[in-house]
């Protein structure tokens, strides 16, 4: 093993990450810390087969970093024996300013804080996070990779709101897109699985987890994405919105009163399959839903549509489909969800095998039939993977 990159994801209150060797993908050690902040945190690090658990108080970022580093010294494996190269750091929102990963400096430090209120509910936590790092990691290079890079040169027409040109301008709006390192990843995994040139074919994404998003990529490169601005536009997910008139925005705060907090926790927090069933996690969705519940069969109703939509949508951006993509928690795991969203669509070439569709596994997997015109596939997504390999193409 010629080196490791530690991946750090940190979230407002948590810190996700994982000790990787980038050259055979395989993980030294997995963990989290979450509740960070409340009363009572809850720490897992995993490696090497074993899983440790613990609970404690941990106020703040810099202190959660500090346990961690305390677990690999305690359990392994050790970080000064790992050969870290490179620290890779998740950045949400990267703004104009990013087309590809960034050395931390301090210039890219203030570049990231400066985008903060683009991104209000990520950037600063990431902020916290890569500035904790930096301190207690001190002697290797820390690399940010943004969720936005991907995207960076969408084209035109797809990037741009039809919102008065000033305004827009004057306040950097327009569609960023986000799940970036998972697009890429899936995409270019889709074309190797495949054996195929990714320049030569016409793909569909759908990355569906508790966040969700779709992209239509031609040739590699992305022509369009669903969500825009934040991760709110687009699909709907396990507590957002997704797509919907504005004006409810606005009619809200007129005739409800509601301020601009409420809104933002009730189109992020409160929505989606949440607001619609009750419940984020699309298992529970079905499992009420297969007992009748009215409420969960229509919120199934309601997803399967809107996916339907960007399908039918982004075929018609690139003038035709190669592949159409599944990932994450809900695209990889969730079978009756796939099926729904292929149905009917064989005008577009898209069919499902539902005995390969129902077959489950960790690895890439074709679930359209022989023959079919457009390769359905399940790509299990590792946005940690492209961090550490992002993160050392810059060393
Ligand atoms: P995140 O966006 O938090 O990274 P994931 O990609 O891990 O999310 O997806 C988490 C979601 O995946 C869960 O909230 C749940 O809705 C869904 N999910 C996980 N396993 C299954 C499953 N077996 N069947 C259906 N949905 C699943």
């Amino acid at each position: 093993m010629s080196g490791t990159v530690l991946v750090l994801n940190s979230g407002s209150s948590s810190l996700k990450y994982q000790l990787v060797d980038p050259e055979d993908g395989s993980r030294l050690a997995v963990g989290l810390v979450d509740r960070i902040g409340e009363a009572s945190s809850t720490i897992e690090h995993d490696a090497d087969g074993t899983t440790t658990e613990r609970h404690a108080t941990v106020r703040s970022h810099q202190e959660a970093l500090r346990t961690v580093i305390g677990l690999f010294d305690e359990v392994g494996p050790r970080l000064a024996d790992a050969h870290v190269l490179a620290v890779g750091h998740r950045v949400v929102m990267g703004g104009q300013e990013f087309a590809g990963p960034a050395l931390i400096d301090d210039d890219v430090l203030a570049t990231i804080e400066r985008l903060a209120p683009l991104a209000p509910l990520h950037n600063p936590a990431n902020l916290a996070g890569i500035e904790v790092a930096r301190e207690l990691l001190p002697d290797v290079p820390h690399v940010a990779v943004f969720d936005t890079a991907f995207f960076h040169d969408l084209p035109a027409a797809a990037a741009t709101y039809a919102l008065d040109r000033e305004v827009a301008q004057q306040h950097g709006i327009r569609r960023y897109g986000f799940h970036g390192t998972s697009h890429q990843y899936v995409s270019r995994t889709a074309a190797a699985f495949l054996g195929r040139d990714l320049a030569d074919l016409r793909q569909i994404v759908l990355h569906l987890g508790n966040g969700a998003s779709a992209s239509a990529i031609a040739g590699g490169r992305p022509v369009d994405t669903s969500m825009g601005l934040t991760p709110l536009e687009g699909l709907v997910m396990g507590t957002r919105t997704g797509d919907i008139d504005p004006a409810v925005v606005l009619h809200l705060a007129r005739s409800a009163g509601m301020g601009i907090d409420e809104l933002d926790a009730l189109l992020n927090r409160r929505s989606g399959m949440r607001g619609l069933t009750g419940h984020n996690d699309m298992r529970e969705v079905h499992r009420l839903a297969a007992e009748g519940d009215e409420a969960a069969r229509l919120g199934l109703d309601v997803y399967v549509h809107r996916l339907k939509k960007y399908v039918g949508a982004y075929t018609a951006v690139l003038g035709g489909l190669d592949v159409l993509a599944f990932t994450a928690g809900v695209g990889e795991n969730d079978a009756e969800v796939r099926a729904r969203v292929a149905a009917g669509l064989d005008v577009l070439g898209i069919r499902v095998d539902p005995e390969r569709n129902v077959e489950r596994g960790d690895d890439v997997r074709r679930i359209s039939p022989e023959g079919a015109a457009v390769d359905v596939l399940v790509v299990p997504t590792d946005e940690e993977i492209t961090i550490a390999h992002e993160a050392i193409s810059l060393l």
